[in-house]
């Protein structure tokens, strides 16, 4: 508490007013972060205001915009939507609108605003500052305020959070809204797997994206897709027949099911749309199979936020008010990103001018541009689907006699088995022996372990547990019979996919090296456990799926969430009791540490 009073006292709100809007097309976690202004606004001392139905409401006055309080947030962080409204709005984009907005907030006394929308309503806002003091003399000239109201209120601070689900802003690695999208794609995914696999069924799915690929790429690396088609990528010339030969070569692997995942905006080299239906077509006349289409279209943008979205503009919204907090006159308006696990403040104007390069690079093909003006994450996402989805043939392999053996160890965390596959095939592709070993350094002692190929982990994505086995046994007890296995194998590196033990053993294991000479190898450990307990790593494989079957509202209700700022660190508490609400059931700090 302490450290937290000294933070603030060089961070008083005291005296400050913030508006808060949403704009543009609504996202999952708008509310989340209007929330967080909300609170964190009142908790440093200022007056936060809603703006409803985005720049309209800041137009046209009145009671759209309204102090918010406290409670006026409460039981928000799980609606999906806008509950504040947003909208487009014409007259923001004329000087008079602005004009308008200008002495509505004046008349507030607000000059601080935090912005919650695309690219558009980020460059309007970036807009409105620029003009303000101009804005704010033509209002003295016309006598609709004092040259003292002017002055008092002569800066105008902005700052823009990005609610899109398309993930299509330059300078962030995940926009408000875009994770929850990807789960409503994932569980129609996974209800049309079912359904498929019974009649052997080739479907065609479109996911949003008219300009932007993110949804329909990571969707396709979720649930190890056949095909994927994206505006920033479109495929080389002879795709159809490529594509069709990989559906047969799949079929013939014994795949029932083939899965292709387009766009809404996929394009060839030329610029031309490919459509579900081109597709469908194809499918039909070169192959024969029995092939449907589906449209997701509006549920991406319906149903509850995810936990990675609540938390994500949980954390943006408090970022937000800290910046206006710290904004002196000449500070630039600057948005709130995400870089890597960490909140940072970006110049809004070079994001906003970088996406818009996107497109330019899109519409001029150049192609390979577009993909890295999207940044690194897009690029490495496009790279491991890639790598992971085209098995090379084997005279294209590089040789190595390098045999790695694989095991799960710990508690099961949901993708442990993606890890396995990704580890399994970037493996195979590098030219080495894959081993899989069942029930961890137990099943490991008593030599369950055997070669495992590329087909074998085919399906892989999307399901829980651990396909392998997986047991909390540390080695300690076993560890001669463990060398013997490595010396039988001739294993030559050890990849631990597991919780807390599976740390604890590869200790265990480095330790007994002195001893033998079989584990004087590379060992490496990749933190999967729901308990998000693995030191140096920030988040575990299966920690966020577990946040997600804590969040589903149909189970639990979230009673209380209290935000300690203290220092630059933020902890963010969940409690949370069943719905009856007699008891608290669980109680944990999530993965969200620092920023
Ligand atoms: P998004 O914010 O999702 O990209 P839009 O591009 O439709 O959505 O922008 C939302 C609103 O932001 C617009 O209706 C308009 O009021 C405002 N806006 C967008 N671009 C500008 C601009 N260049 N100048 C002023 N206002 C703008």
């Amino acid at each position: 508490m302490q450290d937290t009073k000294k933070f603030f006292e060089n961070l008083s709100g005291a005296g400050k007013s913030i508006g808060v809007l949403t704009s543009g097309g609504d996202a999952q976690g708008m509310n989340a972060a209007v929330r967080a202004v909300v609170r964190m606004g009142i908790y440093v001392g200022a007056k936060v205001y809603f703006i409803h139905e985005g720049y309209q409401g800041m137009v046209d006055g009145g009671d759209n915009i309204k102090e918010a309080s406290w409670e006026s947030v409460s039981s928000m962080l799980q609606v999906g939507g806008t509950v504040i409204g947003s909208a487009r709005c014409k007259d923001f984009r004329t000087h008079e609108g602005r004009l308008r907005a200008a002495l509505n907030l004046v008349q507030r006394g607000i000059t601080n605003l935090c912005v919650i929308g695309g690219d558009g309503s980020l460059t309007g806002a970036n807009l409105f500052r620029e003009e303000w003091s101009g804005l704010l003399d033509e209002l003295v000239q016309s006598g609709q305020i004092s040259e003292e109201a002017a002055q008092t209120h002569s800066a105008l601070h902005i700052v823009g959070m990005v609610g899109s689900i398309d993930n299509d802003f330059c300078g962030t690695d995940m926009t408000i809204g875009t994770d929850s999208a990807l789960h409503r794609i994932i569980e129609v995914v996974d209800a049309i797997m079912t359904t498929a696999q019974s009649h052997q069924r080739t479907f065609v799915l479109e996911v949003m994206g008219r300009h932007c690929g993110y949804l329909a790429l990571v969707s396709a690396l979720a649930c190890g897709a056949d095909w994927v088609l994206i505006p920033e990528m479109p495929p080389k010339d002879g795709w159809e027949e490529q594509m069709c030969h990989k559906l047969s070569e799949n079929r013939a692997d014994k795949k029932r099911l083939n899965i292709i995942i387009v766009a809404e905006g996929a394009i060839d080299q030329n610029n031309k749309p490919i459509t579900t239906e081109l597709i469908k077509d194809l499918v039909v006349r070169c192959l024969g199979f029995d092939t449907r289409v589906t449209i997701l279209g509006h549920v991406q943008r319906g149903g509850t936020p995810s936990a990675f979205d609540r938390i994500l503009a949980s954390r943006m919204g408090v970022e937000a008010v800290l910046a206006l907090l710290e904004a002196s006159p000449g500070t630039p308006a600057c948005v709130v990103s995400l870089c890597g696990n960490q909140a940072v403040r970006l110049p809004l104007m070079e994001c906003v001018q970088m996406t818009q390069e996107v497109q330019k690079a899109m519409d001029e093909k150049r192609f390979e541009e577009a993909v890295k003006l999207r940044g690194r994450s897009f690029e490495n996402n496009l790279n491991t689907y890639k790598l992971l989805s085209h098995r090379k043939i084997d005279a294209e392999l590089p040789r190595s006699s390098f045999n790695v053996a694989v095991l799960n160890v710990g508690a099961p965390a949901a993708g442990m088995n993606a890890a396995v596959r990704s580890a399994v095939r970037v493996g195979i592709t590098e030219g080495h022996t894959l081993f899989a070993v069942n029930d961890g350094f137990e099943g490991f002692s008593k030599g369950q372990i055997k070669e495992i190929k590329w087909g074998d982990v085919g399906g892989w994505t999307g399901q829980g547990g651990s396909l392998l086995g997986t047991k909390r046994t540390l080695p300690a007890k076993h560890i001669d019979k463990i060398a013997e296995q490595m010396r039988i194998h001739n294993i030559n590196a050890l990849l631990v996919i597991g919780g807390f033990e599976a740390y604890l053993g590869l200790l265990e294991l480095q330790a007994a090296r002195s001893k033998h000479a079989e584990l004087c190898v590379p060992m490496v450990m990749v933190p999967a456990t729901v308990s998000n307990n693995i030191p140096g790593s920030d988040l575990s494989i299966g920690a966020d799926t577990a946040l997600n079957a804590i969040t589903d509202v149909r189970r639990h209700t979230l009673v209380s969430e209290c935000v300690c700022v203290y220092g630059e660190k933020i902890k963010i508490f969940f409690l949370w009791v069943t719905q009856n609400g007699s008891s608290v059931t669980w109680l944990r700090k999530t993965h969200f540490k620092t920023f």
